[in-house]
């Protein structure tokens, strides 16, 4: 068995079989939730291949990493490389997803783990289409308000992509599947909104777009800078601000932004319809500037776009 196109496994500088890339069952990170990892998406462009925005995934992962003190034993410019080869060695044509991830492997079983406790290293890439179904680009999503909050910011640090961290996401998502929507936004601990399972959040109203700030534990997207920084090009304004729970029923347009996600605009929140309950004007010409970047039609005036 292996995800579409996945044959081949990077696991701690070697390539591997998929079905050979194992790890033991007293691995720290399978108890204690101890690994930190990235999503990364392979576009394809008349140019080739590139990937959107490697070098800034692969430097969260190391901050992610540096928070819980983990020390992650290759060089970031190393596992950017193996990164762009695994795409090759997949042959992986067509774009796709790549998942590095770096986690406390099998040591001692104690919590705090000692300086030589190994650290893990592996990444795959499988070929991977719309997160939240193909139709959710244009049709939009229905979502939900969870009754699970998000982490506390003095319990578990939102900034850092860490795989402890989706015990909330999987509560969040699962909970809003189950009552028949196909997301969920979790609210801040101080009952603000904070973020969908695993996307960012924005909203427009009066033109103008709001986006929760990185104090209402939120994972600071990349995808969400660069819609912000999108925004800016296209003379719109983002205002990072707390947005209170009824600002989601009121809003004129809203959309959900993440790496799996792309950008996926939202039709309702707790079954009641935002703006026309069709994807807004605004959502449109930030995607169509979004997608652009991968079609040649937006220019790529950032460098995001990294060729292998
Ligand atoms: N929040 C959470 C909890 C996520 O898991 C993700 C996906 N990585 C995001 C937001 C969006 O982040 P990005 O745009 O960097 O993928």
């Amino acid at each position: 068995m292996s995800y579409k196109g996945g044959k081949f496994i990077w696991h701690n500088g070697q390539i591997v079989n998929w079905d050979e890339a194992k790890v033991h069952v007293l691995s720290h990170a399978l108890h204690y939730g101890s690994s930190v990892f990235e999503g990364i998406r392979v576009y394809k462009t008349p140019d080739g291949l590139k990937i959107f925005r490697l070098s800034d995934h692969i430097e969260r992962l190391y901050n992610s990493a540096k928070i819980y003190r983990m020390p992650i034993p290759f060089a970031e410019h190393e596992i950017i490389k193996a990164c762009k080869a695994l795409i090759n060695d997949n042959n992986l044509t067509n774009g796709a997803y790549i998942r590095p991830i770096a986690f406390r492997g099998y040591g001692e079983i104690g919590l705090a783990p000692k300086d030589d406790h190994p650290v893990d290293v592996s990444i795959a890439a499988w070929e991977w289409g719309t997160y939240l179904g193909a139709e959710a680009l244009e049709n939009g999503v229905d979502v939900c308000v969870s009754s699970w909050q998000r982490v506390a910011p003095n319990t578990i640090p939102t900034q850092a992509k860490a795989g402890g961290n989706y015990l909330s996401s999987t509560l969040i998502s699962t909970e809003a599947k189950r009552l028949g929507f196909d997301e969920g936004i979790a609210l801040s601990t101080d009952g603000m909104v904070s973020e969908g399972a695993g996307e960012n959040l924005f909203l427009v109203k009066g033109g103008t777009l709001y986006t929760p700030p990185a104090s209402s534990g939120i994972l600071t997207g990349i995808t969400r800078d660069t819609v912000i920084k999108i925004c800016l090009r296209l003379g719109l304004t983002v205002n990072e601000q707390s947005i209170n729970r009824e600002s989601l029923y009121l809003a004129d347009e809203m959309f959900f932004t993440g790496t799996a996600a792309e950008i996926t605009p939202i039709s309702s929140v707790d079954r009641i319809a935002i703006g026309s309950g069709e994807r807004g004007p605004i959502t449109e010409q930030i995607q169509s500037e979004f997608f652009g970047l991968f079609s040649n039609k937006t220019n790529d005036d950032h460098g995001w776009l990294e060729s292998i």
